[in-house]
């Protein structure tokens, strides 16, 4: 079963609904106290056909040793049966064996009495009849002997010959009858051990038959847990949804708050730094004088700490330039660090805020200066929040050109300050040594 596994899921759920649920109310068609409720149920539901199965599992093993027993008392049985027909065979076979030397000595009396016979005809022919009619009128044997008794002096050969196979004949029928009760013992054992056999045989079929039942709710338990088990998985499935589309709008609440929150206060600032501009471009404002030596000026008076040299290697290639920047360098007044002739600004980008990806506003400076100071000299200013010279004017060294700021690609507020001669980058620092 896996219906504990979903359990964490279900818990940090909770938890996140209820973060929710006082931002948004019925966003979608689904109703979590329905789902929860539901899901707790089918646990419930679930446990209890597991106890059924664990129950009918253990019965089944039970019903099928037994089942072996009786099969095996079966077999044994069987075996015993055949070992009684194997005995009642034999018997058989003695029994007509001595049936067969019954029937020869039957047949050797029979000779000899009819040997006798034509001797007591003769006697007749010779005339003695008292003793030949008591002779020839017995019934049976055993009267044939009685009377025999009586004729013995007739002959007494045959007399001592017929007594001889009459105890012969005796032994061999007390034989035969003892085999015959042999015989009638194995057959009463035997229909013992048949009936025996039947009795095992019914209750094994009704084991065998408890089995199938047993089997068959076993199957029926496994259908209604897998069902239980899936309709748990749509529930979860349905609540990791809602979930994800909750977590998603509240992500996008966020972002939408963040990024109203800035625009506004980047709006507030471009208001403010456009009435200076204004004032500034009436009045040039010269901000730091030019030196009597006619040397370059560092561009963000004030603020000298570097957070990036033009040495710092910057993936596939070096920064190229310097950027300035400390904890209150935002709005900080940029001069031209030379005089010159502005080539190109942009003032396009309104995303002065940190970032970590480009807006793509002045291919990633934002809003920038260009400034040619002629000998094949040119500087750049990059990220400014505001510009205040326009393309084609001409600058004073030190005189104010914008602010500092975090417009295109830049991840906080800074001041890029690069320089070229010839169109080839170099470091600007050689300019202050
Ligand atoms: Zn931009
Ligand atoms: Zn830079």
């Amino acid at each position: 079963m896996n219906s504990k596994k979903h359990k964490p899921l279900i818990t940090a759920a909770a938890v996140l609904i209820a973060l929710a649920a006082s931002v948004f109310q019925n966003v979608f068609a689904f109703d979590i106290n329905e789902n929860s409720q539901e899901h707790y149920e089918l646990e419930q539901q679930a446990s209890e056909y597991e106890q059924q199965l664990d129950d009918t599992e253990k019965e089944i093993a039970d019903k099928e040793a037994e089942s072996k027993k009786l099969q095996q008392q079966i077999s044994d049985l069987s075996k015993k049966i055949t070992q009684s027909n194997n005995k009642i065979k034999t018997l058989n076979n003695e029994i007509d064996e001595k049936q067969k030397e019954i029937d020869e000595k039957l047949k050797a009396v029979e000779d000899r009495l009819n040997a006798l016979r034509v001797r007591l005809r003769t006697i007749y022919i010779q005339g003695d009849t008292t003793s030949l009619e008591v002779i020839l009128g017995a019934k049976d044997f055993s009267d044939f002997m009685d009377k025999a008794e009586l004729v013995k002096n007739l002959s007494d050969y045959d007399n001592r010959l017929i007594q001889s196979l009459q105890s012969e004949m005796e032994v061999i029928s007390q034989e035969q009858k003892k085999l015959r009760s042999d015989k009638e013992a194995i057959e009463k054992e035997k229909t013992n051990l048949e009936n025996n056999k039947n009795k095992i045989n019914k209750l094994n079929e009704d084991n065998t038959k408890l089995i199938q039942e047993l089997k068959s709710t076993k199957t029926t338990l496994e259908d209604e847990i897998k069902q239980n088990d899936e309709r748990q998985k749509v529930l979860e499935d349905a609540l990791a949804e809602y979930n994800k589309e909750l977590s998603e709008q509240l992500k996008q609440k966020r972002q939408q708050e963040k990024l109203a929150k800035q625009q506004q206060k980047s709006q507030q600032i471009q208001k403010k730094l456009a009435e200076q501009q204004q004032r500034d471009s009436q009045n040039p404002e010269i901000v730091v004088p030019a030196t009597e030596d006619d040397k370059f000026l560092w561009p963000c008076p004030g603020h000298t700490n570097l957070t990036s040299t033009f040495e710092e290697w910057r993936g596939a290639n070096n920064h190229g330039a310097l950027d300035i920047a400390d904890g209150d360098v935002y709005a900080a007044k940029v001069i031209a660090c030379y005089k010159g002739t502005v080539i190109s600004t942009n003032t396009d980008c309104t995303h002065d805020y940190g970032k970590y990806e480009s807006c793509g506003c002045g291919g990633g400076y934002g809003n920038y200066v260009m400034i040619d100071h002629g000998g094949g000299k040119v500087s750049i200013y990059g990220h400014l929040s505001a510009v205040s010279v326009v393309a084609g004017q001409e600058v004073a060294t030190g005189q104010l050109i914008g602010y500092v700021g975090s417009t295109g690609y830049s991840t906080g507020p800074h001041l890029h300050f690069e320089l070229q001669l010839d169109g080839v980058r170099y470091d600007p620092l050689t300019e202050y040594e």
